[in-house]
Order: structure tokens, then C-alpha cells, then sequence
């Protein structure tokens, strides 16, 4: 594991709140001891499999144990340690901005004190490079999903240059593409770099259809767009044609059953190829893994030389959304 863990990387898919570990969480819980939280509820363990949205289900727990700017602080800045720990140099973050009543947490305070976590790390003096996508969450319609374009357009000029893009996803089988459409376009246009997540579940067709052509900028799982699992030549030569980017996460697919097994993952299909595939960890709390545990997953499972891995890791290089910058990883 060892070359694993020393080896450079990039992280580019990342959701916040899923990505906390059993150590923060812990701290969480002991914050709210009357949520009567239990670690078994926030993380899926070896062997374990849940459908998806049995994982949405997690996500709703995390989010009662997260919910001021205090637990924002913790968690971000414990995530970013985190990844530099693994040997991350560069990170995007992707959260969506929330707002609490209770607490007084409002979206923007949300994204300020993901500013500040990132900050702080710099100030630290972490070998790490952090950049932020603010995410829209499907589920919340279209109204919520222009409020957040809005929100990352100004923190877009405010935060020097550490909001980046949009990210789109939350529960795949509720709300349409063709609705955002236009609230991805305008994103788009003004700058604001887009990672979408598209086929996560084989009912997408024809939102992905749609949303390619944006086009994204990147794209989370497409794990059914190709046309071996019911996907489409035709979606296949889209992401071709632009050259998108795929974000790869094995785990978090074989533990989320949309995918059956480790071998069978769309990663072999798009490196194969010489797509740019990314290996990333989605949420690496919630399905106990970490950067370098899915780099070697993936050489061990589609038999990668140490040379060819290497080369995974360099390629990821070409697909952040950070400016252009003399990054090389050594
Ligand atoms: P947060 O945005 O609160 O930092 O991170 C948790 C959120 O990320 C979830 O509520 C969900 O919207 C999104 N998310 C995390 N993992 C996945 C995933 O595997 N698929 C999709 N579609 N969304 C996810």
C-alpha cells in the first residue's frame, strides 16, 4: 500500500459531507448526544452494500450531526488534513450550500466557512492545493438550483479564485435535467466550470442526452452510458467528441450496487479507451475508503503497472478546474 499512499494524486470528486471520517465523526456525535447518532448509521463498512438510495438515506443522518458553522469548520478543514494525509495535492471540495434554521446557518455562511477551512489549510502550510465547487442537489427544483449558480457567481469574484464550478447531484431518480438546463447554461456562460453527475441509474438516457449537450466540463459515474449496459453509441461519441472527462468512483459504485462487482466497473470500458478516466473517492467516510485504497483497487482488479497508475495520476492533472498552473506532481 505503501506506493500507493505516496504516490501523487488528485482528488476530483468529493462531496463534503461525505467524506468525513470516523475520527470527526465522532466528535460530531459527542457534540449532539441527544441525536443518539450511532457511527453504524453514517458509514458503510467492508462487505456492506446498500442501494443508492439507502445511501441518500446517510447522507440525511450526516447531515442532523452538520448543521452549524462550528461542525462546517470541523469537518472541512479535518477532510482537507485528511486528503493531504493520503498524499493529495490537489483537491476540489464539492458541498451544497445549506441553510439551518435553527442554528442560524445560512447558504452563505455555508460557503464562507468552507472558504475559511480552505484558508486556514493554506495557512497551515499543507502541501495540498484546494479549489470548491458549490453543488446542486437535483432534488431541491429549479429555484433552489439558481439561487446556488448565484451564490457561486459571487463567491466566483470574492474568493480568490478558490469557487471554481458547479457541481450537479443528490437522488437520480427524482427531478429532470431538461428543468436545469437553463440554470446550467447561464452557469456556464459566466464562467463557472461544470461536473455533472449523469447516468448514475440506467433511466437517464435522455436527460444525459440533454445535459452533454452543455457540454459539461466533467462528468461523476456515467455509469450507464455505455451502450453494454443499455447506454448509447450515441452518448459515447458525445463524450468523445468533447473529450469530458469521467470521475471514477469504484467503491462508493460497488458499494451503492450500481455497479456488481469491482471487475465490472465502467472504468475498464473508458480506459480502455484512452478516455481520460479519473479515479476518485466520492464520499470516503461514508463508504470507508480513501484516495489511495482506489488506486489500488484499481491496478490490483484491471491489472495496472506501477507505470501505467503513475501515469492515471498525471493524467487527472489535465482535467482540474483550477487555473492553469505549473502543478507537477512529484
Ligand atoms: P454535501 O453536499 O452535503 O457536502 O454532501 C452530501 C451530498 O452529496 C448528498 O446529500 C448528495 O446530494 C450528494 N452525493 C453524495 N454522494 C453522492 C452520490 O454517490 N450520488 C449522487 N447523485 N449524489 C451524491
Amino acid at each position: 500500500g505503501a506506493f500507493y499512499r505516496k504516490l501523487p494524486k488528485v482528488e476530483l470528486h468529493a462531496h463534503l459531507n461525505g467524506s468525513v471520517s470516523v475520527q470527526t465523526m465522532e466528535k460530531l456525535i459527542s457534540r449532539k448526544p441527544h441525536l443518539n447518532i450511532k457511527h453504524s448509521m453514517t458509514a458503510i463498512g467492508k462487505g456492506q452494500r446498500r442501494t443508492l438510495d439507502e445511501c441518500f438515506q446517510v447522507f440525511k443522518v450526516i447531515h442532523q450531526l452538520v448543521d452549524t458553522e462550528e461542525d462546517i469548520l470541523t469537518v472541512a478543514t479535518d477532510v482537507i488534513r485528511e486528503f493531504a494525509a493520503d498524499g493529495v495535492k490537489y483537491l476540489e471540495l464539492r458541498s451544497t450550500p445549506r441553510e439551518e434554521k435553527n442554528t442560524g446557518l445560512t447558504k452563505k455562511s455555508y460557503v464562507e466557512t468552507v472558504i475559511k477551512a480552505i484558508q486556514q489549510c493554506k495557512n497551515e502550510g499543507l502541501d495540498i492545493d484546494v479549489r470548491f465547487l458549490l453543488a446542486i442537489d437535483r432534488r431541491n427544483g429549479t429555484e433552489v438550483a439558481m439561487e446556488t449558480v448565484e451564490l457561486a457567481e459571487e463567491f466566483m469574484l470574492s474568493s480568490d479564485g478558490l469557487v471554481v464550478g458547479l457541481d450537479l447531484s443528490g437522488d437520480p431518480t427524482v427531478g429532470h435535467g431538461k428543468d436545469l438546463l437553463p440554470v446550467l447554461q447561464r452557469a456556464k456562460n459566466c464562467g463557472l466550470k461544470l461536473s455533472l453527475h449523469l447516468s448514475e441509474v440506467p433511466s437517464q438516457l435522455e436527460e444525459s442526452d440533454l445535459l452533454l449537450n452543455l457540454p459539461p466540463d466533467r462528468i461523476g459515474h456515467g455509469t450507464f452510458l455505455h451502450p453494454e449496459v443499455g447506454g448509447s453509441q450515441s452518448l459515447v461519441d458525445k463524450v468523445l467528441k468533447n473529450n469530458i472527462p469521467l470521475e471514477l468512483c469504484l467503491t462508493s459504485n460497488v458499494k451503492g450496487k450500481t455497479v456488481p462487482s469491482y471487475s465490472k466497473h465502467h472504468f475498464k470500458y473508458w480506459y480502455q479507451l484512452g478516455h481520460p478516466s479519473v479515479i476518485c473517492t466520492d464520499d470516503k467516510g461514508v463508504f470507508c475508503t480513501d484516495l489511495s485504497q482506489e488506486y489500488q483497487l484499481a491496478a490490483t482488479t484491471f491489472s495496472l503497472s506501477r507505470e501505467a497508475v503513475w501515469q492515471l495520476s498525471q493524467q487527472a492533472i489535465d482535467c482540474i478546474f483550477g487555473p492553469e498552473m505549473p502543478l507537477v506532481l512529484q
